[in-house]
């Protein structure tokens, strides 16, 4: 069995295990996507809900989700170690795409329930396991994130695409079976490479802990996260409680963490500290970076041509769902390599700066989707060029903040709640889906005759305002950089 010390010896730019990973990450960020992609078309002609109802629901079982890689983490990092969580993750999730596909129509809340356990206790503890792979202060993390990036959107792309073909087109039973089939093989490309991460992501439990009480707390989760299941269901189902739940969870993590806190000594608090703000900023991005899924979506479905460089047909909710993710993958690993490059002349900034210029080009990306307004006709149609350009702009915005956001927790958390505050991130994610949602209804127009012009302006007026205020907090993150690198003390 390899070593630690010899997994993180490696040499060249990336450490084998990373691809492999990668590679379970892809699928399962395959199936993630593909039934974010699946769920309001399923809700709205399948059970026939309003398009209100299904947007709520949509953002509440995001919400849910990512809440979820936070108990995922506390878990793992107490009791299953990552690895097990994986499994058990990998398992539910499979579960679940068999369960609806058994019967859509009467199955399908349930069958979600599974997914947001699975989900819980699978993502936050692969990006975890990466972390682990490099030395404290070894340069090459940053670019080992972003290619893990990389293949989080290969399978965002494929899956959001397929998908929804399948389902829309073919049957809606074979598209949810498909996740179970795309989740298999997640789970055996780990189950066949797992050798590879030697003693990282194994259980945490004492290893003079007799085997029947080790057994024991594992079955405990495992049977805990299943009776979880209706309670999660009822949750899930009425939106809410999902308010409920969003003003409960967070707060009580910041309780729970700052209990977790007394073990540690200054320096490593310090550095928790750091994590959190972090952590508060990234909730900020995502829920401008997440009209994506929500008013951008509808912008693009009103008011943008169906052309793009003027000649080439194109739906513009096509470039929607899916220019980001090609955007990542075609410059993801060139960030990488970029931060290498400047590091080896001495010129790549910290990771509060480069969290800075996410929102610097986040505020750019929201200038360009408001600067659509310029190119719009009478009848507020705008140019699908412009549209994109926003999106090619977000994409970097992105790529300085959230590969750097898991390089980052893994690098200032202590080893025992590495899981614990990966989680944490996730669940600013959550946060982030939730008022991407509120702020995506207070730019949208009461009036559901309203012209499509007075949609355009609406929409675009709003853009303007969370330009204004991503430039702001850009500026606010690079003038405290200096005190927040203190925190972080040795990180960088
Ligand atoms: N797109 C990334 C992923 O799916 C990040 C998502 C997030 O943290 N909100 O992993």
């Amino acid at each position: 069995m390899y070593t630690v010390q010899e997994i993180r010896d490696f040499k060249g730019k990336y450490p084998k295990q990373l691809l492999h990973l990668a590679g379970s990450e892809m699928w399962e960020r395959f199936c993630f996507y593909g039934m974010r992609g699946m769920l309001t078309v399923f809700m709205v002609t399948q059970l026939g809900l309003g398009d209100k109802t299904a947007n709520l629901q949509y953002g509440a079982i995001q919400a849910f989700v990512y809440a979820f890689t936070f108990i995922g983490g506390v878990f793992a990092d107490k009791i299953l170690g990552f690895q097990k969580s994986l499994f058990w993750g990998a398992i539910l999730m499979i579960a679940g795409g068999l369960v609806i596909a058994l019967s859509p129509h009467s199955l399908f809340y349930i069958g979600t329930c599974f997914f947001i356990i699975g989900t819980g206790f699978f993502k936050p503890n692969i990006s975890t396991m990466v972390g682990q792979l490099y030395h404290e202060g070894d340069v090459r993390r940053d670019a080992g994130f972003s290619l893990f990036y990389s293949a989080i959107n290969l399978g965002a792309l494929l899956g959001g695409i397929l998908m929804i073909w399948v389902g829309k087109y073919h049957s809606w039973p074979l598209a949810f079976g498909l996740v179970s089939i795309v989740m298999a093989i997640s789970l055996i490309n780990f189950a066949f490479t797992r050798k590879s991460l030697g003693t990282i992501g194994l259980s945490p439990l004492h290893p003079d802990m007799p085997k029947k009480k080790r057994r024991f707390y594992e079955i405990a989760v495992y049977i805990g996260s299943l009776i979880a299941i209706p309670f999660i269901l009822k949750l899930v189902t009425n939106t809410h409680y999902t308010d409920l739940f969003m003003y409960i969870i967070g707060p009580a993590t910041l309780v729970y963490l700052g209990w977790e806190m007394r073990k540690f000594n200054t320096k490593e608090n310090k550095r928790l500290l750091a994590a959190l703000v972090f952590v508060i900023f990234s909730i900020l991005f995502w829920a401008f970076f997440e009209q994506a899924g929500g008013s951008l979506s509808i912008f693009a479905l009103n008011n943008v041509h169906h052309t793009l460089f003027g000649f080439i047909p194109m739906d513009p909710n096509i470039v929607n769902n899916s220019a980001n993710s090609v955007f990542v993958i075609i410059f993801a690993p060139l960030m990488g390599l970029l931060w290498l490059w400047l590091s080896k002349r001495k010129l790549e900034p910290n990771s509060v700066v480069k969290f800075g210029l996410g929102f610097l080009l986040l505020a750019g990306a929201f200038y360009g989707f408001y600067a659509t307004i310029f190119f719009a006709d009478a009848d507020g149609m705008t140019s699908l060029d412009v549209f994109t350009l926003g999106y090619f702009i977000i994409t970097f915005g992105e790529l300085s903040l959230s590969p750097i956001g898991l390089s980052l927790m893994t690098k200032l958390s202590p080893q025992p709640i590495q899981g614990l505050m990966m989680g944490m991130w996730f669940l600013a994610s959550a946060y982030g889906q939730y008022v991407a949602g509120l702020l995506g209804a207070g730019m949208s127009t009461a009036d559901p005759n309203a012209s499509n012009l007075t949609k355009l302006v609406s929409y675009t007026n709003g853009y303007h305002q969370l330009a204004i205020i991503a430039l702001i907090l850009g500026i606010v993150l690079i003038v405290i950089s200096p005190g927040v690198r203190k925190l972080m003390k040795g990180v960088h």
